[in-house]
C-alpha cells in the first residue's frame, strides 16, 4: 500500500497536483523552540515533532540533520500549543440585524455554505475542532462530513443538529405567526418521556455525534419564557437514557440554577452557559463529575446589544439580564473547582474571533496556562476525542497552533498566528 501511495504522490507530484496523498505521505518535521505539548506543565524546549499520514509519530528532544526527502519546518524562534477546541459553536449562523430575515430566506444549502465559510474563519483562528450544538441537522452534518473527507478548510467537527427541545422552549420556532411557526418547528421538539425518546432517536439517525437539549429557557429566543427550567425531570432521565444507549453523551444548554440543577441531576455529563449556578450548584457539578462550558463571550456579545432595535424585546430583556452575570459565574465555578472546558457561543459573536473568551477567562481568574488547558486536554475529553487531539504526543493528531509571540506571558499571543497544522496541514492566516 505504501509504495501504491508513493507511486500516486510521485505521479501526481510530476502532474504539479496539490493531493492529499502527496501531503501526507511526505515525513515532516517540525523543529519547535517552546511547545506546551501537555498544556499545564510548561513549555518543552527544543523539541522536534516528526509527523506522517496526518499524526505526530515522535516528539524528540534537540534538533538534527534529516534527508533531503524530509520536509523541515524551522521554528525555533516559535510558541506552539497544541491545535486549540472550542466546546460550543454555531457554524452554520452569525447573529446580525438580518439573521431573523434569513431564516425566511435561506435553505439548508445556504446555511451549510455559509457554515464553510465560517469554518475557514475558525479553522484559521486557531481552533483545529468545535463542537456544533446547533444548527440545521443537513447543514452542519454534511459540513462536518466534507471537512473530514478534505473537500474544504475547517475544523474537525463534532455536532448535535437541531437541539432537542419542549415546544415552544429555547430550541423550537418562536416569535413566528402560526403558519410559519408550524413549517418551522421540527421532530427536535418533543413533550412527554416517550415523545423525547424519540426525538433522541430521530436526531441520532439524521447524524448527531452528541445529544445538545435547551433545558432551560435562553437569550436569543423571541419568547417571553424565563430562564428556568423547560424540561421536566423525567423528560430528562428519558433524553439521557436513552441517548447513552445509542452510545451519545447529553449536553444541557442552561441557565437557571432549577434547570442546571435538574439536568446534573438526571445524568446530563455538560452544562453550556452555567449563568446562575450557586454554590449547591457547584457542589452538584463536583459530585456528578459534571463539566461546565461558561460561553462568557456570549454574555458579553449580547450585553452590548440591549439597545438594538433589530434584537425582538423579549431578547433585549433577556440579554440585559444575563450578559452582566456570566464572568462572575465563571469566576465562582473556577474558585469551586468545576471541570471547565473552553467554550465560546461563537455564532452568537463573531466567526473567527473565538480566542476573545481567553481574554476573559484571564479576568475570571484563570492563568493563561489554565485556560489553554481547558481549550486543549480537557475540552478534548469533554468532546470525547481525548485519544486523538488535546495534548502533542506520538499518536495523535498533527493539530497545533504556531504563535509570534509567547501565550504564557500574554495571552492575547493567541491571537496572533503565524501558522495553523491540522492534520499535519499547513493553513496560513
Ligand atoms: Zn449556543
Amino acid at each position: 500500500m505504501k509504495t501504491i501511495a508513493k507511486i500516486c504522490a510521485l505521479a501526481a507530484a510530476s502532474l504539479g497536483l496539490a493531493t492529499s496523498v502527496q501531503a501526507q505521505d511526505t515525513k515532516t518535521v517540525i523543529e519547535a523552540g517552546y511547545v506546551l505539548t501537555q498544556p499545564g506543565e510548561g513549555y518543552q524546549r527544543n523539541r522536534s515533532i516528526t509527523i506522517q499520514d496526518g499524526r505526530i509519530v515522535s516528539v524528540d528532544r534537540g534538533f538534527e540533520d534529516h534527508p533531503d526527502t524530509v520536509r523541515v519546518i524551522n521554528l525555533r524562534d516559535a510558541y506552539i500549543v497544541p491545535g486549540l477546541i472550542d466546546s460550543h459553536v454555531h457554524l452554520s449562523n452569525e447573529f446580525s440585524p438580518t439573521s431573523r430575515l434569513k431564516i425566511l430566506s435561506d435553505s439548508d444549502v445556504d446555511a451549510a455554505l455559509d457554515g464553510a465559510a465560517h469554518a475557514k474563519k475558525t479553522l484559521l483562528a486557531g481552533f483545529t475542532t468545535v463542537q456544533d450544538v446547533g444548527g440545521p441537522n443537513e447543514a452542519i452534518f454534511s459540513l462536518r462530513d466534507a471537512i473530514r473527507a478534505g473537500k474544504l478548510p475547517g475544523p474537525r467537527i463534532r455536532a448535535s443538529g437541531r437541539g432537542i427541545t419542549p415546544s415552544g422552549g429555547h430550541g423550537d420556532a418562536n416569535g413566528f405567526s402560526p403558519a410559519l411557526t408550524e413549517i418551522f418547528t421540527g421532530p427536535n421538539a418533543c413533550n412527554g418521556a416517550d415523545d423525547c425518546r424519540r426525538a433522541v432517536r430521530e436526531t441520532i439517525r439524521s447524524g448527531a455525534d452528541v445529544i445538545k437539549i435547551t433545558a432551560t429557557g435562553g437569550v436569543l429566543s423571541n419568547t417571553k419564557a424565563g430562564l428556568e427550567q423547560q424540561f421536566f425531570d423525567d423528560e430528562i432521565a428519558a433524553i439521557v437514557e436513552t441517548a447513552a444507549m445509542m452510545g451519545r453523551k447529553v449536553t444541557a444548554h442552561a441557565h437557571g440554577k432549577g434547570g442546571i440543577e435538574a439536568a446534573l441531576r438526571n445524568g446530563v455529563q455538560s452544562i453550556e452557559h452555567g449563568t446562575y449556578l450557586d454554590d449547591e450548584t457547584i457542589a452538584l457539578f463536583r459530585e456528578q463529575g459534571g463539566t461546565l462550558v461558561p460561553t462568557v463571550l456570549a454574555g458579553v456579545t449580547v450585553t452590548g446589544w440591549t439597545d438594538q432595535a433589530w434584537l425582538p424585546a423579549p431578547s433585549r430583556e433577556k440579554a440585559a439580564i444575563v450578559g452582566p452575570l456570566m464572568l462572575d459565574m465563571l469566576r465562582r465555578a473556577k474558585d469551586g473547582g468545576v471541570n471547565i472546558a473552553f467554550g465560546t457561543d461563537t455564532g452568537v459573536s463573531k466567526h473567527g474571533d473565538n480566542a476573545e473568551e481567553f481574554v476573559l477567562m484571564i479576568e475570571a481568574g484563570f492563568t493563561p496556562e489554565e485556560a489553554i488547558r481547558a481549550a486543549t486536554i480537557v475540552a478534548a475529553e469533554h468532546v470525547e476525542m481525548a485519544g486523538d487531539i488535546g495534548t502533542l504526543e506520538a499518536g495523535k493528531f498533527a493539530d497545533m497552533v504556531v504563535l509570534r509571540r509567547d501565550p504564557l506571558e500574554d495571552i492575547t499571543a493567541l491571537k496572533s498566528i503565524r501558522l495553523v497544522i491540522k492534520n499535519g496541514e499547513e493553513f496560513r492566516p
